[in-house]
């Protein structure tokens, strides 16, 4: 059985067996890897809580036949002792976790870009006086970039012709000018969708310099949007990849 070593946030952990967990984690070289660690349920264990979500851990692992096994874990950054008893940014951290899961499709493919954003976004949360729902909301519209699903908030989604514009659309993939706009869209402000962009181009001046309004307009639109793409951009993608 091979060894490697790599960098990982712990993503998600579930049972297995009598004292043993699947641990689901995000990797700096392989993207994302789901390890048994054993005897992680025992209060003996070796690995104490090293193993449990949102922890940076370093990582010793084996190769196995189906899921490789976690042989030494040395924390790099507790995240969720961090983040306290904050129900806020507890809350954006888990919906970091899941998306994070959710947007990289495939077991060992390298995915370094979602790896270094989820890191930036968690230390964003535990070390800045950012608020964690607009750190959340900036993670989600670049993580889905990184993902393929880039928003556009300045040209028309459609044909490309520079705004500002008022009506948005998850399924057009941003906003929409007069002539594209399609029933159903959204018509935000025109403060909000500056909003929108600042968050996807990580410019916190003008985030935080938003009025509140607009900063929960913002977040209702990347819940809109990321909520779209998860229920039916994603599913699509294991098909494609296994046709090319
Ligand atoms: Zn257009």
């Amino acid at each position: 059985m091979g060894l490697y070593r790599d960098e990982a946030i712990v993503l998600r952990t579930q049972k297995l067996g009598e004292a043993d967990r699947i641990i689901t984690l995000l990797t700096r070289e392989s993207g994302r890897v789901r390890a048994v660690a054993k005897g992680v349920r025992r209060t003996t264990s070796r690995f104490g809580s090293r193993l449990e979500p949102f922890t940076h851990v370093d990582l010793q692992l084996a190769e196995g036949r189906s899921l490789d096994v976690v042989t030494q874990a040395v924390t790099l950054d507790p995240f969720a002792s961090r983040m306290g008893a904050d129900y806020e940014k507890y809350t954006a951290g888990t919906v970091m976790l899941e998306t994070a899961e959710r947007l990289v499709v495939e077991d060992k493919e390298p995915a370094l870009q979602q790896f270094l954003l989820l890191v930036g976004a968690l230390r964003a949360i535990c070390d800045t006086g950012r608020s964690a729902s607009s750190v959340l909301d900036s993670f989600l519209l670049r993580s889905l970039s990184v993902a393929g699903y880039a928003p556009t908030f300045e040209a028309c989604a459609r044909c490309g012709l520079m705004g500002p514009h008022r009506a948005f659309s998850p399924a057009a993939g941003g906003m929409l000018c007069s002539t594209c706009r399609v029933p159903g869209t959204a018509s935000p402000s025109v403060e909000t969708v500056v909003v929108l962009g600042a968050l996807l181009a990580g410019d916190w001046a003008v985030v935080e310099s938003a009025e509140g309004r607009h900063r929960r307009e913002a977040t209702s639109l990347v819940a809109a949007y990321l909520q779209w793409h998860l229920e039916r951009g994603l599913k699509s993608l294991p098909h494609l990849s296994r046709q090319a």
